[in-house]
């Protein structure tokens, strides 16, 4: 259930190795509410001391490409470190052992105007970059289909160990899969604790210089904010990422704010000065849906053995997991592999591990 990056990418996976799929969306794959229905996202594989999160981002990079090599736009991705062993220097011993490429470098060689005033040090992953990320869940989701799953357009509600649909019809299947992005907080809120929470990026106008490629993309892991250069005239996206507030994610109006425009135009100008005072072009509000420790849930249902799944708390990085995550999904379902334990359901302990530091500086 859920044609997000993360049921796409199990649809196309299950379909692929020759499960009977039938794949249902209330709307289209990659839609404008969805979480996947943005153009851009970051694929890279630092997680600070966490392996197995590097890898797995690694491996679904590998898979984006082998999907569609123009989906990944190979642009690098720098981390603006402010300490000198923090998060970015854990990252960097963690993907040096993992043989991943990353090296220290002096950001004035990326961006064409930099500050660096308040940093230690930029660490540089040449190998991440840019997915077209919508096309991307579509190409997913079409594949899919090519390979037998049945798509169905409608909206699905858990009963038990079946799917009703508002057409009436109920499915039962050997595995019932949820992954309804947002929306699981309100379709299994007695068993997942997920905080929806409102997100906004912007895109302001530059010169030919600031374009992506060209420009990497940049993460400020302790400053709560990334973006990238302006990939394909879009403008130059910057996402001021303190943790915004819990939003319903059918019923938000997805218009900027001033206090989180203020926080981009402000940053920008202060890490690029040659920005200051760039011209707003575009703006997109978007939902994060949060675990306490931004680790994926992706687990049997405490009720239902593993007959029912529930797949979500993207927590900012569903896209450079996705297809790699449905890849152990599989693994799991044939019983071939245990499940992870960090993604099981239950208590979780409050950590801002894997995305920036927002919702750590939000309290
Ligand atoms: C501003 C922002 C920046 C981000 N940056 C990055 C990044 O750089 N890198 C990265 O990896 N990730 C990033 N993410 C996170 C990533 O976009 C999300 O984790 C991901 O899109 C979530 O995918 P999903 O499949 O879980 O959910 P969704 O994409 O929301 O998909 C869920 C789908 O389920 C459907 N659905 C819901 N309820 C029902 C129902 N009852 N019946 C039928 N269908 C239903 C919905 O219509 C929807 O299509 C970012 C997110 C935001 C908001």
């Amino acid at each position: 259930m859920g044609a997000g990056v993360l049921g796409s990418s199990i649809a196309d996976r299950l379909a692929r190795s020759g499960w009977d799929v039938t794949h249902v969306e209330r709307l289209a794959p990659g839609h404008v509410r969805s979480g996947s229905g943005d153009e851009s996202r970051l694929i890279r594989s630092s997680h600070g001391p966490d392996a197995l999160h590097a890898q797995m981002a690694r491996r679904a990079r590998e898979l984006w490409i082998e999907l569609d090599p123009r989906l990944f736009v190979p642009s690098g991705i720098a981390w603006f470190a402010h300490e000198a062993d923090g998060w970015e220097a854990a990252s960097e011993r963690t993907l040096k052992a993992l043989g991943i490429p990353v090296e220290r470098v002096d950001p004035a060689e990326l961006f064409p105007s930099v500050n660096v005033d308040d940093l230690a040090f930029t660490l540089y992953e040449p190998e991440a970059g840019i997915l077209w990320a919508r096309d991307g869940v579509r190409a997913l989701a079409d594949r899919a289909v090519t390979a037998g799953a049945e798509r169905i357009t409608a909206v699905a509600r858990p009963d038990g160990e079946r799917v009703v649909l508002d057409d009436g019809r109920v499915l039962e299947a050997d595995h019932v899969i949820w992954a309804c992005g947002a929306w699981m907080a309100e379709l299994f809120g007695d068993v997942l604790d997920l905080r929806i929470t409102r997100a906004e990026v912007f895109y302001f106008g530059g010169d030919g210089s600031w374009a992506t490629p060209g420009v990497p993309g940049w993460v400020d892991f302790d400053g709560a904010a990334y973006g990238l250069g302006d990939l394909d005239g879009r403008g130059i996206k910057v996402g001021p990422d303190d943790e915004g507030p819990v939003v319903d994610p059918t019923a938000v109006d997805r218009q900027a704010t001033p206090e989180r425009l203020e926080a981009a135009r402000s940053y920008l100008a202060h890490r690029f000065p040659a920005l200051a005072g760039a011209p707003l072009v575009g703006n997109r509000v978007c939902q994060y849906e949060m675990t306490a420790d931004e680790r994926f849930v992706v687990a049997p249902h405490p009720a239902h053995g593993d007959r029912v799944w529930l797949v979500g708390g993207g927590s900012g990085h569903a896209f450079k997991h996705g297809p790699a995550l449905a890849e152990r999904l599989e693994s799991w379902l044939t019983r071939a592999e245990e499940p992870e334990a960090c993604f099981a359901v239950g208590e979780r302990r409050r950590e801002a591990a894997m995305r920036t530091a927002g919702t750590r500086l939000a309290g």
